[in-house]
């Protein structure tokens, strides 16, 4: 059977990897426009916590969220956290929303969560000059995309995959090609490719500075909130989410607004060496999109599409959850499943 996947982000490139491995026999194929280092999680800390998800169904998001940290800390516990870019991270998580969090379920898919009692949140809110109403403490992982996707390529070519630079401008080009099965992981590029104009453009902007001698970070979920990642080799300072902005050039005002409450919050940083400011589109949608789609194309023949794409400021967290659902699918549906 001929797959093409769609896609070369974190979401194509895991989705690629998966189908490939557990279906040797297949053929599998990468088509994108741009690879890393220019997706959309190349400069995103790739911290796993469930965040800017739309109303993607709760059961569904700790699934996923949870079959992706039991991947990473296969990794971890087999000493590859250097070669995958993963690295287990104190956290806080706060709001300063009068009714506190509207849904902590988040917190049962990171390492030992303990909500913050009024004691510890009082001190922090003196310390970081905020009014936080309710916070957690946890650990979880952060998985760098700019190292990962790399991994993840290499991967992907030694199990016998591979990989074509090319602008996808309708499926049923891939279908005129002879694939069987097409993944569709094109984040924010479903706007154009399958005409979803549900997805929407959630600006972020970042700045990454190195800073070894933080180990802990934050992040704030109100909308003028900040919030520092720290990586292998760096620490992420953030950042904006702005809807409907497809502006992908550094602005100073952002910048501006990351450097001030970052420096607010946890004054080391003013010592802090800018590396690079940095500006992607995360692919918001009102719900993940994950689901087979059958089409009858002109000569009557059924053309099964995976859809994979809308996973918002969480592409990271989701995705191995996400391309073992992916898996599923084939194994599930009958007509893909004479092909196994
Ligand atoms: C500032 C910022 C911080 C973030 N932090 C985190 C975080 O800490 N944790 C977390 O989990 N997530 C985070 N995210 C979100 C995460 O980065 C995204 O959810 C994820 O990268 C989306 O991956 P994707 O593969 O769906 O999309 P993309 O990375 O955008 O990849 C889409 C791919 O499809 C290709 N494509 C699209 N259309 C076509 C076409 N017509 N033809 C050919 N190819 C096409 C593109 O070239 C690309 O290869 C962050 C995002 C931003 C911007």
């Amino acid at each position: 059977m001929r797959v093409a996947v769609v896609g070369a982000g974190v979401i194509g490139m895991t989705s690629a990897l998966a189908v490939k491995e557990a279906f040797p026999r297949f053929e599998v194929h990468v088509f994108a426009n741009e690879f890393s280092p220019g997706t959309t999680g190349d400069g995103s800390a790739g911290l796993c916590c469930p965040y800017l998800l739309g109303n993607t169904p709760r059961d569904k998001v700790l699934e996923w969220s949870r079959i992706t940290r039991r991947w990473l800390e296969k990794f971890w516990k087999a000493g590859l956290a250097s070669e995958v870019g993963l690295s287990l991270v104190p956290m806080y998580r706060f709001t300063s929303d009068p009714d506190g969090f509207s849904d902590s379920s988040w917190s049962e898919v990171v390492y030992g969560a303990h909500r913050l009692s009024e004691k510890e949140l009082e001190k922090l809110n003196e310390e970081h000059k905020t009014n936080y109403t309710e916070g957690f403490m946890f650990l979880t992982y952060t998985v760098e995309p700019v190292r990962l996707l790399p991994w993840l390529t290499d991967q992907f070519l030694r199990v016998g995959g591979e990989i074509r630079k090319r602008k996808i401008h309708r499926l049923t080009e891939l279908i005129d090609d002879k694939y069987d099965l097409i993944i569709n992981c094109s984040g924010l590029g479903a706007r154009e490719l399958v005409n979803d104009d549900t997805v929407i453009p959630i600006r972020g902007q970042v700045t990454k500075v190195t800073a070894s001698w933080l180990m802990h970070g934050f992040v704030e979920d109100d909308d003028h909130g900040n919030y520092v990642i720290p990586n292998v080799d760096s620490v992420i300072l953030g950042g904006t989410h702005q809807e409907n902005d497809f502006d992908c050039t550094p602005r100073k005002e952002d910048a501006q607004f990351i450097s001030t409450g970052c420096c607010r919050k946890l004054p080391s940083l003013k010592n802090a060496k800018v590396v690079k400011k940095w500006v992607g589109l995360r692919p918001g949608r009102e719900e993940v999109r994950l689901e087979l789609e059958v089409l009858k194309h002109s000569e009557g023949r059924e053309i099964m599409i995976i859809h994979n794409y809308g996973h918002g400021g969480s592409g990271v967290t989701l995705c191995w959850g996400c391309a073992s659902n992916v898996t599923k699918i084939i194994r599930d549906t009958s007509k893909l499943k004479s092909n196994l």
